[in-house]
């Protein structure tokens, strides 16, 4: 699987202005990539692909009329143009609102990419080797691991960094045995509940309390977005690391796109955390389930039906269970997710 590490880069005045003109260089060829195709299909009704540009970068560097220094960077140029313009198809294709690719102000057009390490870049020890601009200084806060594919320079803000796209080996974590429902809480969207942890749940309890409280905090400063990420971070962290299997409601399922709840939803950031809880699930070797989540509230893990209205906090059934609304949607969702999965035997 692919990682990326990304590390500041302190380049003195003039490798800052060569820096830059790398980037500007590289707008330049974007937008006149651009122009060239936009230019084709208005006049020729004709579009234009990769290749059609590519085979043309010799020659307009050896006019002497582009300063963007790599060639394969150039070639990578020319790729973003070509993947904007898929989009825009698949977009149409589709029959979604698609606008035409824009061309890119030279201020945000903020990185370079080479494709692959050690050509027209070098990770030396204390520096990035940059062709057309010389050694930068780069700080290597941990070191790079696994063997690095692509190399971006970019530019944020007033800062620069170098980002290494590489290829690690996932490492499976020791196996354990526990498992996890998670309930988005999809009425009421405000509360992310957490399920059963059955070896330990002392330890998931108080993650359910810094979650609610985090969600509180979340309500009222939406915009403090870092916080947040870096919250679900954690959770998610904390949720991998004690847990085997992993199962979760499936929003997509629900067709949510365009309406209100899909926005509350996102809001909340359950796609994002989703994101975050696959991610380190893949890399530990755990297993995460997506499961309908049609009905998840209103039927007991016993089979029976368990209707309760949104403001009915606890789940009563004749089985003998008795616990809160959440705590039984989680039981359920878990449920769901273990038939989900072939039977197999648990040491
Ligand atoms: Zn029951």
């Amino acid at each position: 699987m692919r990682k990326t590490f990304k590390y500041r880069l302190y380049p003195n005045a003039a490798q800052q202005e060569l820096l830059r003109v790398q980037l500007s260089e590289a707008c330049r060829l974007y937008n006149a990539a651009l122009q060239e195709r936009r230019d084709a299909y208005k006049s020729h009704g004709k579009s234009l692909d990769y290749y059609d540009q590519a085979n043309q970068l010799k020659e307009i560097r050896a006019s002497g009329n582009l300063g963007l220094a790599n060639y394969h960077c150039c070639q990578e140029v020319l790729k973003r143009v070509h993947k904007a313009f898929d989009a825009f198809f698949r977009r149409i294709k589709r029959k979604q609102r698609a606008g035409y690719p824009r061309f890119k102000s030279h201020r945000r057009y903020d990185s370079i990419t080479f494709p692959s390490h050690g050509d027209g870049n070098k990770l030396l020890e204390k520096h990035l080797r940059v062709q057309g601009v010389g050694d930068i200084k780069i700080k290597l806060h941990r070191p790079v691991s696994g063997k690095i594919k692509t190399v971006s320079v970019k530019r944020e803000g007033n800062h620069w960094y170098a980002c290494f796209s590489c290829e690690v080996s996932a490492q499976p974590w020791p196996e354990n045995t526990n498992q996890i429902g998670i309930d988005v809480g999809l009425e009421s969207f405000a509360t992310l509940s957490t399920g059963e942890i059955v070896d330990n749940p002392g330890h998931f309890a108080q993650a359910e309390k810094r979650l609610r409280r985090t969600q509180r905090r979340v309500s009222v400063h939406r915009d403090i977005t870092n916080q947040r990420r870096d919250f679900q971070h954690k959770l998610s962290r904390e949720i991998v690391d004690a847990n085997q299997f992993i199962a979760v409601e499936d929003l997509n399922v629900l067709g949510l796109a365009g309406g209100m709840l899909a926005k509350s939803v996102a809001d909340v950031g359950w796609s994002s955390f989703l994101n975050m809880l696959a991610y380190k699930a893949e890399s530990a070797g755990r297993q995460l389930v997506r499961v309908d989540p049609r009905g998840t509230s209103q039927r007991c893990p016993c089979g029976q039906p368990a209707p309760k209205k949104l403001a009915d906090r606890q789940h009563v059934c004749t089985c003998g269970l008795r616990t809160t609304r959440d705590h039984a949607s989680s039981l359920e969702i878990l449920r769901l997710g273990l038939s989900l999965q072939p039977l197999t035997a648990v040491q």
